[in-house]
């Protein structure tokens, strides 16, 4: 199967989306124009990592897989579970990697413990506290209990963090609802920074409590300096149903009421509309829902990850993904098997 890496958001997910599935199904594919759609295009340090953990677990030959290359060639042999530790070799985000090898791995015969390291927090990628307190719950929820903790922290652009993994697998994946997110029972929020001063965390602190729509408390840590220089902040919401988590991150030139006005806005859009999962989580729920044959979910407008991601799941699985509008601002998706054509042959 040829996969053009150019198409829709254009990005690295189309990359692991490809990676995750040719190892579960075990179907070869290549990948062209990787990455083209981004500023620096083709396989940066992450993606690099992402491949060769693919490769290490799913015993597979691999073509293009060099810094840069557009390029990628990539055929699985049987995956196998076991001891494995992955370095980024770059603040690069470890818990993208993680997401790479995951399905394959919770679907394995027997238990697997993972060593990441790379970076835990960074922008653009799940924070460490995202696949924690919601995605990994969630995956549980079908099935698989993936454990984790977090070793070391890891910002960009120092890098140097860890964590450690547990799967225990499962020989099915179960479907899973996310329709109703219920009632609201608990905000907080968490300010961390790493060889920076305190109070940069102290006003986010304050300053997303003021203008976050619902109550929510928060918490302020201060890391070793050497692990910075780093500052992450992040809002757990908890509902009923499910636990969503937002995050923002401070860098040069962003004043920390920037960063903490940007995480209220995606926080109050959360709580406006009548969504259970986030326009991250939207995105990355397709994978299990597909490998389990079944299930949807109400979530935010999908962004571009989520109709690209749509599009690379349906050319690897027999399966059916619709996404439709709502109400409440609310868009559904609803994930089910194929139509089977037999099914219309009338004798
Ligand atoms: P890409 O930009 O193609 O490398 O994909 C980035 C991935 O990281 C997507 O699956 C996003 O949903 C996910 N992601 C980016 N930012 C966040 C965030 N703040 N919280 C959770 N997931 C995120």
């Amino acid at each position: 199967m040829i996969i053009d890496g150019a198409y829709g958001e254009g990005g690295g997910q189309i990359l692991r989306t490809c990676l995750a599935l040719s190892l579960v199904t075990g179907r070869p594919f290549e990948i062209r124009n990787i990455r083209a759609g981004r500023p620096k295009p083709g396989l940066r340090k992450q993606h690099l990592a992402a491949v060769r953990a693919a490769a290490a677990v799913g015993r597979a030959r691999v073509r293009g897989d060099s810094l840069g290359s557009a390029v990628l060639e990539f055929l699985p042999g049987a995956s196998f579970a076991g001891d494995y530790e992955f370095d980024v070799g770059s603040a690069g985000s470890c818990t993208l990697v993680l997401q790479t090898i995951l399905p394959a791995l919770v679907l394995a015969d027997r238990s697997s413990r993972l060593v990441l390291r790379g970076g835990t927090h960074n922008p653009g990628a799940p924070p460490f506290h995202f696949l924690e307190k919601v995605f990994l719950p969630l995956l549980h929820r079908m099935g698989p209990l993936v454990q984790t903790e977090l070793r070391q922290w890891g910002f960009y652009p120092a890098g140097g963090g860890c964590i450690q993994v547990e799967i225990t697998p499962v020989r099915r994946i179960s479907p899973l609802n996310l329709t109703d997110r219920g009632d609201l029972r608990h905000g907080r929020a968490h300010a961390v920074v790493a060889g920076l001063p305190r109070h940069i965390a102290e006003r986010e602190g304050r300053t997303f409590a003021s203008s976050v729509n619902r109550a929510f408390d928060y918490v302020v840590e201060e890391l070793p300096a050497a692990m910075g220089p780093g500052n992450a902040l992040m809002a757990e919401v908890v509902s009923g149903n499910i636990t969503e988590l937002f995050s923002a991150f401070g860098r040069r030139g962003a004043p920390a009421e920037r960063v903490a006005g940007e995480l209220a806005e995606a926080v109050n859009a959360y709580l406006a509309s009548g969504a259970a999962v986030g326009p991250y989580l939207a995105d990355q729920l397709l994978i299990p829902l597909a490998l389990a044959g079944g299930g949807r979910y109400r979530t935010q407008p999908p962004t571009r990850h989520t109709r690209t991601n749509i599009e690379i799941v349906r050319r690897f699985l027999e399966i059916e993904i619709s996404l439709q509008p709502g109400e409440d601002q609310c868009w559904e998706v609803a994930v089910g098997p194929s139509p089977n054509p037999w099914d219309k042959i009338t004798t």
